[in-house]
């Protein structure tokens, strides 16, 4: 089972695909996670991918498509994965069809996560009281969550359409607690939505 979570920043999907990835055995392909990584490389490539989030912008495509390409090989990925933040652009998802095609892979679902905006700000500002300054996403800001609003809006919504004209895309009501969020994903991946 492959599938993609989608939605802005803050609207629960990590928390959704670390469910998942426990229950269901499936491996949780986050990219904020693996250009965090990247950037703790300490790699000109790390560096130049950090300075780029630190903006709440988005990454240059042909790095994440060639990260993501190298990720799905791994044999841990043979169960299934959860993309957890890809694509994030429509070349990123013609991208992501090739790359799968290639491999005789399917897509079985993509779970859009609908939260509005006011939530959003609440829930980010939240996560940053609640964690020690230590531990903070350096992009967790007020200010650079607006960027990041503006960029999923004008840049992966997008992608919205090109799922949904393909019949895989199912919507989840992201405001509701976790626990009914994750009964609506399950519904959706048993084949019941
Ligand atoms: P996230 O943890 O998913 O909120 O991602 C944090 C940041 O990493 C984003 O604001 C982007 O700068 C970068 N990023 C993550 N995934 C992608 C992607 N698929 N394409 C481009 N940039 C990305």
């Amino acid at each position: 089972m492959n599938l993609i979570l989608i939605g802005p920043p803050g609207a629960g999907k990590g928390t959704q695909a670390k469910r998942l990835e426990e229950e269901r055995g499936l491996v949780q392909l986050s990219t904020g996670d693996m250009l965090r990584a990247l950037r703790g490389s300490g790699t000109a490539l790390g560096e130049r991918a950090a300075a780029i989030m630190a903006t709440g912008a988005l990454v240059p495509d042909e790095i994440l498509i060639s990260m993501i390409g190298e990720r799905i090989d791994r044999p841990d990925c043979a169960r299934g994965f959860i993309l957890d933040g890809f694509p994030r652009t429509v070349p990123q998802a013609e991208a992501l069809d090739e790359m799968l095609a290639v491999r005789n892979l399917r897509l079985d679902r993509v779970i859009e996560f609908q939260v509005d905006e006011s939530i959003l700000v609440d829930r980010i500002k939240k996560r940053i009281a609640e964690t020690p300054p230590e531990q903070r996403r350096a992009d967790d800001t007020p200010e650079t969550l607006v960027n990041r609003l503006k960029v999923y809006h004008a840049q992966t919504a997008p992608i919205l359409p090109y799922y949904r004209g393909r019949g895989v895309l199912t919507v989840v009501d992201g405001m509701k607690p976790v626990e009914e969020v994750a009964k609506a994903v399950a519904t959706i991946i048993d084949g019941r939505a």
